[in-house]
């Protein structure tokens, strides 16, 4: 038997095996959600091997579990929280443009036939709270009072005199509200882009930007704590290791070195996810994107404004309750701010504006 047949021999077997694996789990056959199930079970796999050795190792901390168990219970429900803090913010979605449309649009025609119905206008317990636009007219819940068509909608929410070219995706030919962008690798406009992010297979946007948020203070979490047990094991072996040294104690020897290895590479990871969650936090509390940041020059509606005005901000403390905790709406959009608004937003602090906390 030549090379060449047994290669192909060897690609047949594995052929055949992929199809009926693809038969037995069909969502195989997608090669976007199998690069996104292989994401996951090596994220499963890390976070297994990071806590599983020191478990395997270090019997100080077995010994600690048996006195002081929710020592151990404590660490354990991190673990498992951010595990599954992962898995809600990779499978939720960054609010796209095409489904805030649609159920505008639904919304929309469901109150033009019960307005027909009742030969009546359409009144406000017809429409739910289903989107909301923040700006000059602030606080204007759409479709609570008024039936309006999507085009409308992202037409009042740009000065007049906008090009409607401006404000349309010219991929998936969608009329974007401010804030959005039309993200190549989802190939869907998203609300309030942030990033793609590859760790989690998803857009962040205004849907899930909260929960990124709390995912990657989590997983800082995880890797202090973890960090903390390393160099615990380590720092209760060093003397012994350099008695050990002069002896053939080879496997505690090796175990130290993984430890270590280990050590660092958590070492870098956490400084990562504390410089990554200091920069969220950041933009949370100035109302900005990092997308809106990285492209501030690029981006049309904040070329000309001075680069310390944050155009969307609307104080630390609202920003910061609109990031947490406004769940009014499915979708929340906002308007470009106004000329006026710019102006007095870029105006210098004076000892009133400190006194009464303008910031805020
Ligand atoms: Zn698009
Ligand atoms: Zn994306």
């Amino acid at each position: 038997m030549t090379i060449v047949s047994l290669c192909r021999f060897v690609r047949d077997i594995w052929d055949r095996a992929m199809d009926r694996c693809y038969h037995l789990f069909p969502c195989l056959s997608d090669p976007v959600r199998r690069s996104s199930l292989g994401l996951k079970l090596a994220l499963v796999t890390l976070h297994l091997i990071y806590a599983g050795i020191l478990f395997l190792f270090d019997e100080g901390l077995i010994e600690k579990t048996k006195q002081e168990p929710w020592y151990t219970s404590l660490y354990l429900c991190l673990f498992f929280a951010t595990l599954v803090q992962y898995f809600i913010t990779s499978s939720s979605s960054p609010g796209y443009v095409i489904d805030a449309m649609r159920t505008i649009n639904e919304a929309n025609s469901r109150m033009q036939k019960a307005a027909m119905a009742s030969k009546q206008p359409a009144s406000s317990n017809n429409g739910s709270l289903v989107i909301t636009v923040d700006g000059s007219q602030s606080g204007k819940n759409l479709l609570a009072s008024n039936s309006m068509s999507w085009s409308k909608v992202v037409m009042d929410m740009y000065p007049p005199g906008t090009s409607a070219r401006t404000w349309t995706c010219s991929y998936c030919n969608v009329e974007q509200p401010p804030r959005a962008k039309h993200c190549h690798d989802c190939d869907k406009c998203v609300l309030q882009f942030d990033h793609h992010c590859v760790w989690l297979g998803t857009c962040i946007g205004q849907g899930n930007h909260c929960r990124f948020w709390w995912y990657i203070c989590e997983e800082t979490a995880l890797c202090l704590w973890t960090g903390i047990l390393y160099i615990s094991y380590l720092k209760a072996n060093i003397s012994r290791a350099w008695l050990l040294l002069c002896q053939d104690h080879y496997l505690e020897r090796w175990k130290d070195a993984v430890m270590i290895v280990l050590l660092i590479t958590l070492s870098i990871s956490l400084i990562f996810l504390l410089l990554l969650l200091i920069f969220h936090s950041y933009l949370i509390l100035t109302n900005q994107t990092t997308y809106e940041l990285v492209r501030r020059r690029r981006i049309p509606y904040l070329r000309g404004i001075p680069e310390r005005v944050y155009p969307f901000s609307k104080g630390v403390c609202t920003n910061l309750y609109d990031f947490c905790c406004a769940r009014g709406s499915i979708y929340k959009m906002e308007s470009l701010p106004t000329a006026q608004e710019i102006h007095e937003k870029s105006r210098p602090y004076s000892c009133l504006d400190v006194m009464t906390c303008r910031c805020c």
